[in-house]
């Protein structure tokens, strides 16, 4: 099938625009291999293209939950600017009369895997993506779509990872044995560890994503380049 470089074009420019830091495109054909609930024809009929947007966590406070004691909701933050993010995109393929739909965090696709196959960059031995720019600093989201946008190239093994050990070395939990990250282990940790920045705003163990060294030069290339610039 042909895929509509001009499309994609303009969409990443305007992505850049809004200022979304990471952005992929993946094929819904490689979906097969999860669940019927994490493929993109669950959610949308003639999805094409499965588009995942990405945000740096320049600041932990992004990474932050919220929880609302009057109605006991969460929120977390970087999650809701992504949320917008992804209604900005799905705007802009409705006015060329693409359908869109942007899919839940839960039960949702597998966010971190999707991105390796749209090519963002590999899962590395954390258990996270490993973005090129950012490292494991990005939180991310998904909408599928019924446009043709060029996919990237999958990534299934990372290069980042061969001579290093960071991440593993560093976590307070020792949830690597033998090397392979176990959610048994880091899960009840993450809960008895949970950090509390006020009253009703907390961020989990974020060791392993500090401590991987890829992507940090562009983090401080950022915030240097921001520093002369006002909120807006
Ligand atoms: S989140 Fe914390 S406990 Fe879990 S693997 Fe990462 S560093 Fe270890
Ligand atoms: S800290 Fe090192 S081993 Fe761990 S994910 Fe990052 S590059 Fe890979």
């Amino acid at each position: 099938m042909e895929r509509d470089k001009d499309l994609t074009k303009k969409l990443r420019r305007y992505c850049r625009k809004k200022g979304i830091d990471v952005v992929g495109f993946a094929d819904p054909n490689l979906f097969k291999q999860f669940p019927k609930y994490n493929q993109p024809k669950y959610y949308l009929k003639n999805s094409q293209t499965v588009i995942i947007l990405g945000m740096h966590l320049y600041d932990i406070i992004l990474d932050a939950w919220n929880n609302n004691p009057q109605t006991g909701e969460h929120f977390h933050f970087a999650d809701s600017i992504l949320v917008r993010y992804c209604n900005q995109v799905k705007n802009f393929l409705e006015k060329r009369e693409y359908k869109s739909k942007i899919i839940s965090y839960s039960p949702g696709f597998f966010l971190k895997d999707i991105s390796a196959l749209a090519g963002i960059g590999p899962i590395g031995k954390n258990n996270l993506l490993i973005s090129k720019e950012f490292g494991s600093q990005v939180r991310l989201r998904a909408l599928t779509t019924t446009a043709t946008l060029e996919l990237g190239t999958p990534i299934y093994k990372s290069k980042y990872c061969e001579e290093c050990n960071k991440c593993i070395e560093n976590c307070p939990a020792k949830a690597f044995p033998e090397g392979k990250y176990s959610k048994e282990i880091c899960l009840p940790y993450c809960l008895s560890h949970i950090r509390m920045l006020s009253e009703h705003t907390a961020i989990w163990c974020n060791v392993c994503i500090e401590s991987c060294p890829i992507g940090k030069i562009k983090e401080h290339k950022k915030m240097g380049n921001n520093k002369n610039e006002s909120p807006s």
